[in-house]
């Protein structure tokens, strides 16, 4: 048979037998069977193909939208990796770099330089001038970069290149062995960050350490002292500052203060901290002393280096300096105490006059809680109303009569007494407690003055701090005459040189304020400031009180006699009044009214005394004068009015206590 399909030949087979004749029929059904069953199998197939090409063409399709994804994400992470503000370089499992962004190869100015495929030394020769631990130009990677790049694991590197900028570096390992690093250039955050750790530790106008760093300084001296060794703290406060700072400007204040921090640096070793400590106040740390320094050299040295005149664009400066000491350990030998120990000290320089130096010794520590006691006292004393007024007449010489009255503050004090003003009104400067007790005794007084007979006047005095509120000032003394209704004529505001020493052009302003609501001003203890004749240029003022130190030592000493003539000669030639203060004896009225002095005061005619006494004080003074020997004439006794003796030599004995309840004037002196 020829060579037939196997399924025929099998059919043939079927159907001729050996045993049959051929069925022809049986053999054409089974012919068509094998059609019928190869025309399935070929439409499976056809299926089977279409279900094929329909999934090729879906997977198809969903390559491309996979192509398309990954174009976007490429396109997306190029853009990413282009735009980060980090260098970024991946390195395969050979450290052969794979990717790098653009920031990476401007950090290392290697842009236009083909970096895939390159290897890690390769790579870090390239880069090695910002990499490299050396010089700039030196090519070999710090050894800390190549630790970093061959860890197995994650980590972080510092790294200070030669050229000053300041990388951190983070290493990622990867799960095919490769790795990446990012680059973080901190250089502006940390000068950022170093500049406000200065600013929190240094003062912006000096540069010189703050409080917080001196303590830490003066911590860390404390406990790392030598043994056999001491420190010494020195508290420093400028003497007339405030005055520069006000008549010349601040920005004059400024450069003064940079001229101080010059002159104190000058003055003390390397290793030693000048700090200022705010406004006027600075200090100076002293470390590791020998036993045989000698801070009150330094000290010395200090203060006449400030007292020397300072040159302030043109204009001439004259301050000077407090300085308070400690000595570690023997003063204390932790920072609190130690400063707390200077700061006492340097109270007590000056309250010594100041320009000058203290050391801290343990009676200052009590003195210290005396006066805090003070302060607690005193501001009881002003809640619970514990003030009173006393009043000192004044004496007309030439019209022979009471003129008017001062008003001197008591503090009637529970648990001390009655306390003078010399007491208490230093402290109640100091803690600005003066402001409402200034107030307080003008509004008192004023309405005193209107229980009085006749046009008497009325003195007040008035604190060089009260001046500093100007306007305050201004305003108090308007209420208080406003509500008493005592017209501003019949007031004189009494001031001391300090005032003008303190804030010359706003006082001087505030002066004249206070002169255009008709108030009299007074120069009050003239003679014991300082440059006394400038100030008594620098306001016309309507009287000068001349301090009772030159009145109670005119009778015997030549040059307090001098100055007695000389101010009341310039009084007269000015056309002002003057009072002589503290007239205790007939022979210092006698001398006082020799030179002319317009008014007197002092206990010859009558302490200070409650104001209920004044009518039957009044009537005491308004006793006909004796004839003074001295006099060609008797002088005439004025009707109503307090007559003054003229000439007498005796003393007045003793003198009778302001405290008393019924208190007595002092009788006038009887003529020998
Ligand atoms: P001051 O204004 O110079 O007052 C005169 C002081 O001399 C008064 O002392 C008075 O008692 C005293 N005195 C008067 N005559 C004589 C005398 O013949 N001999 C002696 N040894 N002293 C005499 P006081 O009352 O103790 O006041 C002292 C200072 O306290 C006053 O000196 C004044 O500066 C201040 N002061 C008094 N009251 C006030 C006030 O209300 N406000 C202000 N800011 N200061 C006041
Ligand atoms: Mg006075
Ligand atoms: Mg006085």
């Amino acid at each position: 048979m020829a060579d037939l399909h196997r399924l025929l030949t099998k059919q043939l087979v079927r159907a001729t037998r050996p045993d049959r004749s051929v069925d022809l029929d049986m053999l054409c059904q089974m012919v068509s069977l094998s059609y019928q069953e190869e025309e399935r199998d070929r439409k499976r197939i056809d299926r089977a193909n279409l279900l094929m090409a329909e999934e090729i063409d879906a997977a198809h399709r969903h390559l491309e939208r996979l192509i398309e994804t990954l174009q976007v994400q490429n396109t997306r992470f190029e853009a990413a990796l282009e735009n980060m503000s980090q260098g970024l370089c991946m390195f395969d499992k050979d450290r052969r770099m794979v990717v790098c962004n653009r920031r990476y190869l401007d950090m290392f100015k290697l842009q236009g330089v083909d970096l895939v495929g390159q290897s890690l030394a390769e790579v870090t020769r390239h880069g090695c001038c910002a990499l490299s631990a050396g010089a700039e130009g030196d090519c070999l990677a710090s050894e800390a970069y190549l630790t970093l790049a061959l860890s197995p694991t994650r980590g972080m590197l510092q790294h200070d290149c030669p050229d000053g900028r300041v990388f951190i570096i983070a290493h990622e390992p990867l799960p095919d062995g490769g790795f990446v690093h990012t680059f973080d250039d901190i250089t502006a955050w940390r000068a950022a960050n170093a500049k406000m750790a200065r600013m929190a530790s240094h003062d912006a106008l000096t540069d010189l350490p703050n409080r917080l760093l001196l303590r830490e300084r003066l911590d860390f001296a404390l406990t790392h002292r030598a043994s056999g060794h001491s420190c010494a703290l020195l508290c420093l406060d400028l003497d007339r500052f405030k005055a520069v700072n006000d008549s010349l400007g601040h920005p004059a204040g400024d450069a003064l203060l940079q001229q101080v921090t010059q002159r104190l640096r000058q003055l003390v070793r390397g290793t030693d901290t000048v700090a200022r400590l705010g406004g006027d106040e600075f200090a100076i740390l002293l470390d590791n002393l020998s036993p045989s320094t000698k801070v009150e050299e330094l000290a010395e040295r200090l203060v006449s280096a400030i007292e020397q005149p300072f040159d302030l664009d043109g204009q001439t400066a004259n301050i000077g300096v407090s300085i308070g000491i400690a000595i570690a350990p023997r003063d204390g030998n932790d920072s609190l105490a130690l400063i707390k120990a200077a700061d006492l000290a340097l109270y007590d320089a000056k309250a010594a006059g100041r320009g000058c130096f203290s050391f801290f010794d343990a009676g200052m520590d009590t003195a210290a809680q005396g006066r805090r006691r003070l302060e607690i006292d005193l501001r009881r004393a002003l809640k619970e109303d514990e003030f009173q007024l006393y009043y000192q007449p004044l004496m007309n010489v030439g019209a022979q009569n009471v003129s008017g009255f001062e008003a001197l503050l008591r503090w009637n004090c529970p648990r001390r007494g009655m306390v003078q003003p010399d007491v208490f009104i230093p402290m109640a400067e100091e803690l600005g407690l003066i402001v409402p007790m200034g107030d307080w005794v003008l509004r008192r007084a004023c309405l005193d003055a209107m229980q009085w007979p006749g046009e008497l006047m009325l003195a007040v005095n008035v604190s060089a701090k009260q001046f500093l509120q100007g306007g305050a000032l201004i305003e108090s003394v308007q209420a208080a005459l406003r509500v008493s209704g005592l017209p501003a004529e019949r007031l004189e505001l009494e001031i001391t040189e300090t005032v003008l020493m303190d804030n010359t052009h706003a006082t001087i302003d505030t002066l004249y304020r206070l002169r255009e609501l008709g108030v009299h001003i007074v120069m009050d203890d003239f003679g014991i400031g300082y440059s006394s004749l400038a100030y008594l240029r620098s306001f016309p003022f309507d009287k000068v009180k001349i301090d009772k130190s030159f009145v109670q030592e005119i009778e015997h000493k030549s040059d307090a006699m001098a100055i007695v003539r000389a101010v009341s000669g310039l009084c007269s030639s000015l056309g002002i009044a003057s009072t002589a203060e503290g007239v205790e004896t007939s022979e210092q009225l006698r001398l006082v009214t020799a030179e002319d002095c317009t008014e007197v005061q002092g206990y010859l005619f009558s302490r200070p005394i409650p104001g209920a006494d004044i009518p039957r004080l009044l009537e005491r003074l308004a006793l006909p004068l004796p004839v003074t020997p001295a006099l060609p004439q008797p002088l005439t006794p004025l009707p109503n009015s307090a007559h003054i003796e003229r000439r007498s030599t005796r003393r007045v004995a003793a003198k009778p206590s302001e405290c008393a309840p019924d208190v007595q004037p002092q009788p006038l002196q009887q003529p020998h």
